[in-house]
């Protein structure tokens, strides 16, 4: 069984500030990486309890998350930049898992909320609903029949991700902190968050066959709104997008990684 961990560094139990922990120039940054390393260590674990044969643990913070040297033997990491289209994910993995995921921009209360980039995009929508990073990770899984089992990150986020994907199968959801703002939060000890990661993607695996890939209904339409125009400007000379206002873009075909990853 083949499984693809999806991660990121602002949804970790213990990280709460951009500037102090998810860039390389703040003082806890390398201490992030390696609280971020192991929760997805503990999902490493818990996946081959149930018998995962392949894990790829892909490194999906813009600065760079994973502490390589603390990565599980079991697993391999896609790291570096610029990735292939839609993360090297193809229809041989089996379960697509997300760890340290944030909740969408605009979400009340969301530890470090933004979509893909808080300096660049105010909000993104697909087929007319508002999605953040986790829906468009669930539907490039989905676009390969994969389906997302677990996710963890701050309770916003999990509630986000039962909002989407629970109508498709009972997704395992570990909430390692309790938001408070922005951010503030209360934060799991490591070894506690770790613990209900490594449970949860034990049941999740075991539980495959109860999951359905997430593949939004074509025809699609997907939305970006840029804080500034250039962007906007720059994404509307490909043909076939339509800008609809100064700092607004629309994609629309069939294909939602034709869509997402080669614009
Ligand atoms: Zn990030």
């Amino acid at each position: 069984m083949r499984v693809y961990v999806m991660t990121d560094l602002e949804g970790v139990s213990g990280v709460w500030s951009i500037e102090e922990q998810c860039v390389p120039s703040g003082r806890e940054y390398d201490l992030a990486r390696r609280l971020l390393t192991a929760e997805v260590n503990a999902a490493v674990e818990g996946l081959l309890a149930a018998g995962a044969t392949e894990i790829v643990v892909a490194d999906g913070h813009g600065a760079g998350g994973l502490y390589f040297p603390d990565l599980h033997p079991e697993a391999v990491a896609l790291m570096g930049r610029p990735v292939p289209p839609a993360w090297a994910l193809d229809e041989d993995f089996d379960a697509f898992l997300m760890i340290g995921q944030h909740a969408m921009a605009g979400t009340e209360r969301g530890i470090l909320d933004h979509t893909l980039s808080s300096q660049s995009i105010v909000h993104v929508w697909l087929n007319g609903e508002r999605i953040g990073e986790m829906g468009l990770n669930a539907a490039v899984a989905g676009h390969f029949g994969v389906p997302t089992i677990l996710l963890s990150g701050d309770d916003v986020a999990c509630e986000e991700a039962q909002d989407l994907l629970s109508p498709l199968g009972p997704i395992e959801t570990v909430a390692v902190k309790q938001s408070l703002t922005r951010g503030c939060g209360l934060c799991l000890a490591p070894a506690r968050a770790q613990e209900l990661i490594r449970d949860a993607a034990t049941r999740a695996l075991q539980r495959l066959s109860e999951f359905q890939p997430y593949q939004p209904e074509p025809p699609l339409e997907l939305k970006f709104e840029y804080l500034l125009n250039t962007p906007a400007e720059q994404a509307a000379r490909r043909p076939g997008v339509e800008r609809v206002d100064e700092r607004t873009v629309v994609y629309r075909g069939d294909d939602f990684v034709q869509l997402y990853c080669y614009r």
